[in-house]
């Protein structure tokens, strides 16, 4: 199975015919609640992909908080795991213009009560074959995360985002680093993909980067990197699209399948995810993955 340690927010999503300048009121013309936050994303994409997931995170005592445990049961994340804290869930206050541009504030809300690990969690760890983790909780849940998974001999997975400095101490647990181009660019300030990954795997090894519709580049200490073309669609929304890239890809992963297949298997996946709006929402299932 796959435990995921990470974020879920709401994000609360504005749409405007133009942003408002500051002291400004605008009218919009739509308000909608989308379920996110990376680590419950990359939950849900691993379990429509036919993966068994469980989800460690905490959401607050709110409404949104009953919403996203729902979400995530919904999709057959467990949720056992995902903590009620007291006070406000994870939000994400998002204004969307006409022209796509956004601005976006993140109030971490109950994902800050993450700091630590328990029992429950450390077991749960154990008992998986992959740990998925993000940089969406407090750092030091995160590298309490990887040393757990380390120390218990299951692989780790990490989406360095939101991008900042990474201590060695969790490098050193980290066996697949999955950055997308601007985050390797940002974490090497090397902006040629090869270059940047070759960077990385003086840390970790073996990384992706995702390259958006150019697909990603698989570079690792032992053998020759591989470039693999995204499969050629027309994207309405590419939101989720790393996430669903980084689900799948464990899954397949977990399964055993050697890594061009799995690589090939997520690129159908996260194709599928951008040619439908949404996050969350716009994650294929296997089924229609496998038809992809
Ligand atoms: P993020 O969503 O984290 O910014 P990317 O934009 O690199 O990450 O996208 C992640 C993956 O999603 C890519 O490696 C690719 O497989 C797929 N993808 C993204 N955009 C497109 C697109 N326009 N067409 C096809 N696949 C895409």
């Amino acid at each position: 199975g796959i435990a995921v340690l990470g974020s879920t927010n709401m994000d609360l999503v504005a749409y405007v015919a133009r942003a408002p300048a500051r002291g400004e009121t605008v009218t919009g013309r739509e308000f909608r609640t989308v379920p996110g936050g990376k680590g419950a994303n990359q939950a849900v994409a691993a379990a429509r992909a036919g993966g068994e997931v469980v989800m460690i995170g905490a959401v607050g005592d709110d409404v949104y908080g009953a919403a996203l445990r729902a979400e995530l049961e919904h999709s057959g994340v467990f949720t056992d795991l995902l903590h009620t804290a007291e006070g406000p869930s994870g939000t994400a206050h998002i204004v969307v213009d006409d022209e796509g541009g956004n601005a976006i504030v993140v109030i971490p809300g109950a994902n800050s009560t993450m700091t630590a690990l328990g029992s429950g969690e450390t077991a749960a760890i154990g008992a998986a074959d992959l740990l998925l983790l993000q940089l969406e909780l407090p750092l030091s849940a995160v590298v309490e995360g990887a040393r757990s998974a380390r120390a218990q001999g299951v692989r780790t997975i990490l989406t360095p985002s939101p991008v900042q400095l990474l201590p060695d101490e969790l490098l050193d647990c980290v066996d697949l680093l999955i950055p997308n181009e601007h985050e390797a660019a940002a974490l090497t300030g090397l902006s040629e993909p090869q270059a940047a990954a070759a960077v990385l795997l003086r840390h970790v090894p073996a990384v992706v980067i995702t390259l958006g519709a150019k697909g990603c580049l698989y570079a690792a200490r032992d053998g020759a990197p591989l470039h693999l073309p995204a499969p050629a669609v027309t994207a309405v929304d590419t939101t989720g699209a790393g996430d669903t890239f980084v689900g799948t890809l464990a899954v397949a992963l977990g399964e055993g399948r050697p890594v061009p297949e799995a690589l090939a298997w997520a690129s159908s996946a996260a194709a599928l995810c951008v040619q439908k709006p949404g996050a969350s929402t716009s994650m294929p299932y296997r089924s229609e993955i496998d038809a992809a």
